[in-house]
């Protein structure tokens, strides 16, 4: 219990001593569990045998935070609501309950900030109580989801979409008027490995503040449905000679959305360069200070 504590109080303020003591504590409980329900790390559990990519560079993390100030815009709370699904794929990827357990933990521990968690998709009920619903699953596109979506968003909601679960089946395009673009299932463009994503294009927006390239081993997407013309680019990635949209936000009426295509595997939610995109991501669709959660971004993280 002592190590977990020393890790939960984990800070890029310490000094380099001391984070070096905290990152191999780190290593040693990665992944531990106290019981089946129960993550007393913040680590994701299961690479499955996978080696993952360097630990990022604390070099390029104070970087990035350059220029915070997480001085809250007002005392009110931010209602998150985490959406999972069933687990696909291999070990290690898309393990959309792992998250579930892992991160609701993680984004609880931030000041004002209360967690919620729903499966498959949010009751309207659910739904009502959240500022912002975060879904990282198998996605789908319905008429059912198109009519609690649409009330959600109108009330000015805040909607954040991870990897698959932009996934619109048979109904991409209806579910692209909501996001921004969607994927139609079988027909978009993937590739698992090496990421450099370019973010010149949001030099000026909040969510990528001082990200320039970022490099990841994930997967992008391409070959999505949509009208591109209407998303705030955030991040591309070039596929089959083309700057392909990875990261964007989306201000659909009075809600804004977040969208990250990169997500596949569960080393990436462990590194806080990606931490930090998404967790911006989520607080300013929920229209809260996008460095409200800077103090998570390193909590049993992968950085050297
Ligand atoms: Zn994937």
């Amino acid at each position: 219990m002592v190590k977990c504590r020393l890790l939960e109080n984990g800070s890029r303020r310490f000094s380099p001593t001391i984070r070096g003591t905290v990152l191999l504590a780190m290593v040693c409980i990665a992944g531990r569990y106290a019981g089946a329900d129960e993550p007393t790390s913040f680590h994701m559990p299961d690479y499955g045998g996978m080696t993952p990519p360097p630990a990022r560079s604390m070099d390029d993390v104070d970087a990035a935070l350059k220029g915070e100030d997480p001085t809250p815009k007002s005392d009110e709370v931010l209602k998150v609501l985490l959406v999972a699904g069933p687990k696909d794929h291999n070990l290690g990827e898309h393990d959309y309950p792992a998250w579930l357990k892992v991160w609701s933990k993680l984004l609880a521990k931030a000041p004002r900030t209360e967690v919620a968690t729903a499966w498959l998709f949010p009751t309207p009920e659910e739904a009502d109580a959240a500022d912002v619903i975060v879904f990282y699953q198998k996605g789908d596109w319905n008429d059912a989801r198109a009519e609690l979506i649409d009330r959600f968003l109108a009330h000015g909601g805040g909607l954040v979409y991870i990897h698959w679960a932009v996934n619109g089946n048979e109904q991409p395009e209806q579910f692209a008027k909501r996001i921004g673009l969607a994927s139609k299932a079988g027909a978009v463009g993937y590739r698992h490995g090496e990421l450099n994503i370019d973010f010149t294009p949001a030099s000026d927006h909040p969510v990528a503040r001082n990200f320039a390239g970022v490099e990841w081993r994930d997967e992008t997407y391409w070959r999505l449905r949509g009208d591109a013309t209407q998303i705030d680019l955030l991040g591309t990635s070039r596929e089959e000679g083309e700057d392909t949209p990875q990261f964007w936000t989306y201000q659909p009426g009075k809600g804004r959305v977040f969208v990250s295509i990169p997500g596949h595997y569960m080393w990436t939610f462990d590194d806080p360069m990606f931490r930090l995109l998404l967790m911006r991501g989520i607080a300013w669709s929920g229209g809260h200070n996008v460095d409200r959660f800077n103090d998570l971004i390193l909590l049993d993280a992968r950085v050297e």
